[in-house]
Formats: C-alpha cells, sequence, structure tokens
C-alpha cells in the first residue's frame, strides 16, 4: 500500500485552522475501500445529503439546502474553463464529488468516520484510484476553500501526477476569485517584503518538498510567486509550465520544472524579482 500523503496547514494568514489540504489514497486503507464500494456517497450518523446539484465537472451533494450556494458553484463550474485557457489543461475526464456539511461538527465528525488516520483539515480533497472528492464545510471562507480543492481535483483528473509545490502554488493562485487572481493576492505584501530583504526561494528548492509537512508558509508562498511569474511573466516561463504539464499529462518523463525555466531564462530568479517590484495594475 502506498503511503498517504496529506498536505499541511497553509500557514499564512490568520487562522491555524486554514489548511490545504490535498490526500492522495492512491491504495487506500481496507476500511475504506469498503465503505466507498458499499455506500454511493458517504454517509453518517443521522445526517443524510439532502440536496444535490451539478454544475459542470462538481457533483455537490450537501446536508442542508444549497440555493444560495449558486453563485459560488457557477464560479467553480468556470474555474475549469480557466485552467484550459491558462495551463492548457482539458476538462475533466469524470466528475468530481463535493461533500458539504452544515457546520465544522459535521464535517470533524464524517471526517473522522471516513479518514480516520487523516488529520482534521478544514477543507480538504481526496484522491482514489483516479476518483476526486473534495470535503468541506459551510463558513466564511468556503468559496476560497472550494476553490482551492476543485483546483487540486481538476489538475489530477487529467494529470497522473503533479508536483507537490506546483499542485500548492496553482491552488493558491486559483483560490482566489478571478478578478482578484492577478493583483490582490493576500501574498503580495509579505512576497515583497521578502523580496526587498533579499529572501527567494528557487524552484529548485522548492522541489525538494516531498512531504506536506516540508511546505510551511513561505514555501506556499514562493510556490504561488513563482506561478504568478509564469501565467504572467515573460512568455518563455508560461510556455515552459505549459511543456511541463502536457509532458505529465501525455506520460513523457517530465525531468524538474527548475531545470525547464533555467534553460528557458537564464536568470529567472531575478527576473522573478523583478517581475514582482514592476507588477501594477
Ligand atoms: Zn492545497
Amino acid at each position: 500500500m502506498k503511503p498517504i500523503a496529506l498536505s499541511p496547514a497553509s500557514p499564512r494568514g490568520k487562522s491555524e485552522s486554514r489548511f490545504s489540504r490535498r490526500t492522495l489514497l492512491a491504495g487506500g486503507t481496507a476500511a475504506m475501500v469498503a465503505h466507498w464500494t458499499s455506500t454511493a456517497l458517504p454517509c453518517y450518523g443521522a445526517t443524510p445529503w439532502i440536496d444535490h446539484r451539478n454544475f459542470g465537472p462538481f457533483h455537490f451533494h450537501a446536508t442542508f439546502p444549497m440555493g444560495d450556494l449558486t453563485p459560488i458553484f457557477q464560479e467553480l463550474s468556470a474555474l475549469e474553463a480557466e485552467l484550459q485557457r491558462t495551463l492548457a489543461v482539458p476538462p475533466a475526464e469524470q466528475p468530481v464529488d463535493v461533500y458539504l456539511l452544515g457546520s465544522e461538527r459535521e464535517h470533524r465528525n464524517l471526517l473522522k468516520q471516513l479518514y480516520p488516520r487523516v488529520p482534521y483539515r478544514r477543507a480538504l480533497y481526496v484522491q482514489r484510484s483516479g476518483k476526486g472528492s473534495v470535503y468541506a464545510f459551510q463558513h466564511h471562507d468556503l468559496a476560497v476553500d472550494l476553490r482551492h480543492e476543485c483546483t487540486h481535483a481538476l489538475l489530477h483528473t487529467n494529470l497522473p501526477m503533479v508536483p507537490l509545490w506546483l499542485d500548492e502554488g496553482l491552488a493558491e493562485y486559483f483560490e482566489m476569485p478571478a478578478s482578484e487572481r492577478a493583483f490582490n493576492h493576500p501574498h503580495f505584501s509579505k512576497l515583497r517584503w521578502n523580496l526587498r530583504f533579499g529572501m527567494l526561494r528557487g524552484i529548485d528548492s522548492l522541489e525538494k518538498c516531498h512531504d506536506l509537512s516540508e511546505m510551511g508558509g513561505a514555501e506556499y508562498r514562493f510556490a504561488w510567486a513563482w506561478v504568478h511569474f509564469m501565467l504572467h511573466g515573460p512568455l518563455p516561463a508560461h510556455r515552459a509550465l505549459l511543456h511541463y504539464l502536457s509532458d505529465i499529462r501525455h506520460g513523457n518523463p517530465p525531468g524538474q520544472l527548475s531545470e525547464r525555466l533555467d534553460r528557458a531564462i537564464p536568470d529567472s530568479n531575478k527576473q522573478m524579482a523583478q517581475h514582482f517590484k514592476r507588477w501594477r495594475r
């Protein structure tokens, strides 16, 4: 059985419970396999899934009426087209189930029942045998959590693997509403302070993060920064990212993205720093 890979807390922001959050259950535990083969939807105790809605590739199931969430669902549905436009990642090959609980208590109880060995997460993406599921609950930042986790889900429906740092960097980028991604991400201010004092994490150092416990606040911030640079910086950087993802999708050995970027832009660290110094609306 392959190890369970957990996503760590995303340590930026005020709340320590602002977790990031992917779980790849390649082999799965026996208990979980039994559960998933015996029930179509996860269910526990007396709390039923009373509302079901489909938007794009996402099948939403909730323990409460979801009418108020329609704008968020429409936005998530548009995320698929946005990943196609910016990353050339094709539409999801199979639907992604999104399970929404009415309270943190319900969410915590469900996760404890389904994944007893997985540390609690405020929101969670789980992949097992290529099938993706997202778990979250109603709260103020639900939309951010859903955009983040659903980005993981859409990436993993098409790509057999995504390096940890890039997976999190992309999810951090797309977790913001579309109108705020380029200029208003909370990472901006701290990143600019980092760069002002000469602190810069290269992609090659982020590529050494193979365990989610190695991803702290700086790693999330610089993973996001490199994604921003590749999406909004020099065209060769964007091309390097697209070709890298394409090779992963087609089963070609992708190598390291840092090496591709070095070939495309020999002074990429310097250019990344300059990109953010000049980046203004
Ligand atoms: Zn994440």
